[in-house]
């Protein structure tokens, strides 16, 4: 049986005053969220914020990146061992806009997925196509290829330690989701890549996931859940997805 997760990726947004006030209202409105487990993930600076709020709550603290060291000449970076510090549970890797804008290369998000597993953090990492690689007809090679590359690095093992989103990139942000359809097919896919192992693993959807089409997509057989950026920020709207999970 896989639990299904609902991780909100807040990026970089919020302020000490909205954090207190979003969390609040997510706690005051919890009622009605039996099945999910919950995760959040803030800015660095906040984990702490987070941590002191969401002590005796059900609901996970995480990060959004890790640096692949450990400690040393690395300056801005913030090691796992900080951030089980901080009470970290989650942390993403990978993200598409890391990936991006910071040029996180396959092998680079290899590193921090282990980074994070040596502090007993549990990775979550993304996977996804652009539009053009999916026009193009290479959505799975693409998946493939940065889901082999951690496979080759950590082993296959190393996933009963984490958890995978798939998120298209053409659906961040944008309001297009993928259909439940499209996204099913990758998930299997994905799940089909870890071989035995991927019969445990929490693959997440995300990418304009809200309350209006989390249930269908839920609905999939191997969709365990979703990792949601914009919906994160109301409370309302995030409590709604957690209770479609
Ligand atoms: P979105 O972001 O829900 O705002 O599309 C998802 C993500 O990037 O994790």
């Amino acid at each position: 049986m896989r639990r299904p997760l609902i991780v909100g990726n807040w990026k970089m947004n919020g302020s000490r005053s909205r954090n207190a006030e979003l969390l609040g209202a997510l706690l005051s409105r919890w009622q009605g969220v039996h099945q999910a487990e919950v995760g959040v993930c803030s800015p660095s600076v906040y984990l702490q914020q987070l941590a002191d709020c969401l002590t005796g709550s059900n609901i996970w603290v995480g990060a959004q990146d890790v640096s692949p060291h450990d400690s040393g000449a690395y300056t801005g970076e913030v090691s796992a061992a900080m951030l089980a510090e901080m009470d970290c549970h989650y942390v993403i890797v990978g993200h598409s806009e890391r990936r991006e804008y910071h040029g996180e290369t396959d092998a680079l998000v290899a590193q921090k997925f282990a980074a994070a597993q040596k502090a007993d953090i549990v990775p979550i990492l993304c996977v996804g196509e652009t539009l053009a690689q999916r026009d193009a007809g290479d959505a799975l090679v693409v998946i493939g290829e940065q889901l082999k590359v951690v496979i080759e690095a950590c082993g296959r093992d190393a996933f009963s330690q984490a958890v995978i989103a798939y998120e298209p990139v053409w659906a961040i942000g944008t309001g297009r989701t993928a259909t439940p359809k499209q996204a099913q097919e990758v998930h299997a896919f994905i799940r089909d890549q870890l071989g035995e192992q991927g019969l445990g693993v929490r693959i997440l959807y995300g990418g304009s996931v809200k309350g209006a089409n989390a249930a269908d997509l839920f609905a999939e057989t191997d969709i365990d859940g979703a990792l949601v950026g914009g919906a994160s920020l109301k409370a309302e709207e995030f409590i709604e997805i957690c209770r479609a999970a």
